[in-house]
């Protein structure tokens, strides 16, 4: 069985995220959606909302698990059969942060590939944050996310 893990923030997850795992399970049995929670970033939604947000979204897609660690994502894939990272790719503008990430997670360990999906390009202009920004200034942000995540944002107003 090939397994494959998709770390980030998701803070809070969006429909870039679900299109970009969709895709990834056309290359993969099993996808892990792995929140990597790193205590130095600060966050918009704490992780135990996020990690609700993230199992609420894709409860319906087969092959997909939702897990959290504090530690290296490369590690984690490790210990869980996963010889590849997910990531997505926006525009050129994520690539240079990508590379860098892809290399330095290499270097940690040379076996895990990074595999880069590209979301259909209606959704290359969702991003977390911008979600958030939107969604505080009182702009209708259901086209942008899934379903579960609108409470959410609705409780932070
Ligand atoms: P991180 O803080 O690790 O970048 P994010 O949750 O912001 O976590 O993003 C996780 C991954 O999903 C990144 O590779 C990012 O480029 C990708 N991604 C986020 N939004 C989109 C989108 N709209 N289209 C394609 N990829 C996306």
């Amino acid at each position: 069985m090939k397994i494959a893990v998709y770390p980030g923030s998701f803070d809070p997850i969006t429909n870039g995220h679900i299109d970009v795992l969709k895709r990834s399970l056309k290359a993969f049995d099993q996808v892990i959606l792995l929140l990597a929670v790193n205590p130095r970033k600060k966050s918009h939604f704490s992780v135990e909302e996020r990690l609700a947000m993230m199992k609420e979204s894709v409860k319906d897609i087969p092959g997909v698990l939702v897990d959290s660690t504090t530690g290296l994502s490369v590690t984690y894939a490790k210990e869980h059969g996963a010889n590849c990272l997910v990531r997505g790719l926006r525009a050129v503008t994520d690539f240079e942060y990508e590379f860098q990430m892809a290399a330095a997670n290499k270097y940690i360990d040379p076996e895990v590939e990074t595999v880069f999906f590209c979301a259909e390009s209606k959704y290359t202009f969702i991003s977390s944050s911008y979600v958030n920004e939107l969604s505080a200034g009182g702009v209708d942000v259901s086209g942008l996310v899934p379903k579960a995540v609108l409470p959410y944002l609705a409780k932070k107003k």
